[in-house]
């Protein structure tokens, strides 16, 4: 066992550690107040290879492992976390589960302008009335012989109005409950298909996140994600490889407010001291580190587990069950120890607060992590 990073993991970390610190934190303020994401940095991202970073070479990707994955989404989300869900979505949602489930066609036609950054994808399982329960499918697509129609809405869709390709999970056959559940690759701008409002969030704000409308969408049948009825199975398992991308993002949000925060207490001086000198600041910090490095262990093993082929389920549930929780505490610390300053934007630790609620959200609430652990832990 080692907890030391390779050579290469090294250099993945600066890259993104040098993208985030000089492309993405200028403007990081400005995305959070215009709600916007400008494609030219979204397509910067593709360039550097941290869009397809795990997909393998002859699709276009990075090759990498899952380790150099969550170490350059940490530097990243540090920053900013909608840059990085951004990133999670269209590399451990939509790479990961179309080279994992896809089929060459598919790969050829879809994972290879994915994995540069060409196009982006998004993962649609979410609807109105099916959240935690994703077995509630109402969208439907009913059986056509060579194609699907397809009819329903989908809700709190990350890259809803900047994917090109859309993997929507949908029911055939109601009467198999979710094992009617197919998933589709559907393109942006087919006939039916409307992109819904933008949603105005507390955090992630230069994130998109719209709902979807689809009305008699024609998908052909080639445009399915392995067998009829499979769908259900490909969303439950893709998710559980993307809690690993949520977690090391939660992590992120956490060690980017307590970098700031120790860098704060250096500097602030109160009652003739830097509060740094203050044991009463120095044990805050000391919590957050600890906390944060057992974030980080958590991840790392995680991430350790899917490379080496093993089950990795409770421990990617643990560990954004984990980093999620601790990103709430690291975060309100860090706005504590700024003090005033702490609570407006030039500052940056007040939208890491509100950045890091949403990772006891999506891709499974809180909740839900706790009950993928205990059914674990009863086996
Ligand atoms: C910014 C944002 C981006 C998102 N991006 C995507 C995306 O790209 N794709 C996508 O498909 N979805 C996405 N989502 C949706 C997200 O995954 C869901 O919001 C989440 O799964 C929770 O579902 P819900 O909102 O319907 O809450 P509900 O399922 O209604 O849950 C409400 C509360 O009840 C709790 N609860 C529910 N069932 C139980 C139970 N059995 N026991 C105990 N507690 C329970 C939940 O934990 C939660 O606290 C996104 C959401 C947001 C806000």
């Amino acid at each position: 066992m080692t907890f030391q990073l390779s050579e290469e993991q090294l250099a993945v970390q600066q890259a993104a550690r040098d993208f985030a610190q000089t492309e993405l934190l200028p403007g990081v303020i400005e995305r959070d107040t215009t709600q916007k994401f400008p494609i030219e940095l979204q397509k910067k991202m593709g360039t550097l290879g941290f869009m397809g970073m795990m997909v393998d070479p002859k699709y276009n990707g990075g090759g990498m492992d899952t380790i150099s994955y969550v170490v350059a989404m940490e530097e990243i989300s540090k920053v900013d976390a909608s840059a990085s869900v951004m990133m999670s979505v269209n590399n451990s949602l939509v790479c990961w589960g179309l080279e994992k489930f896809g089929n060459e066609d598919q790969k050829e036609r879809y994972l290879k302008r994915l994995a540069t950054g060409e196009v982006i994808g998004a993962f649609c399982l979410s609807e109105p009335e099916a959240g935690s329960d994703a077995t509630s499918q109402r969208t439907t697509a009913e059986d056509k012989g060579d194609y699907y129609l397809l009819n329903g809405t989908k809700n709190w869709i990350t890259n809803g109005s900047s994917a090109s390709v859309y993997l929507v999970m949908c029911q055939t056959d109601a009467s198999k409950k979710h094992k009617g559940i197919n998933c589709l690759i559907v393109e942006r701008g087919q006939p039916g298909f409307v992109v819904g409002k933008k949603e105005d969030k507390m955090g992630i704000r230069g994130s998109d996140t719209h709902s979807l409308m689809f009305t008699d969408v024609k998908v052909d049948k080639k445009n399915r994600i392995g067998e009829d009825g499979f769908g259900f199975s490909f969303a439950m398992t893709t998710l559980n490889g993307g809690r690993i991308g949520i977690a090391s993002q939660a992590l992120g949000i956490s060690s980017g407010a307590y970098e700031l925060a120790l860098a704060y207490a250096k500097e602030r001086k109160a009652f003739g001291h830097k509060l740094s000198e203050h044991q009463a600041i120095q044990f805050k910090l000391a919590e957050m580190a600890t906390k944060i490095n057992a974030a980080r262990l958590l991840v790392w093993q995680a991430a350790s587990l899917k490379d080496q082929k093993k089950d990795f389920v409770k421990a990617a549930a643990m560990a954004k069950l984990y980093a999620s929780q601790i990103a709430q505490e690291v975060t309100t610390e860090a706005v504590q120890i700024h003090g005033g300053y702490g609570y407006v934007k030039e500052f940056h630790v007040e939208r890491l607060m509100r950045d890091a609620k949403i990772t006891q959200i999506y891709e499974g609430t809180s909740e839900i992590q706790k009950m993928v652990i205990s059914r674990e832990l009863m086996k």
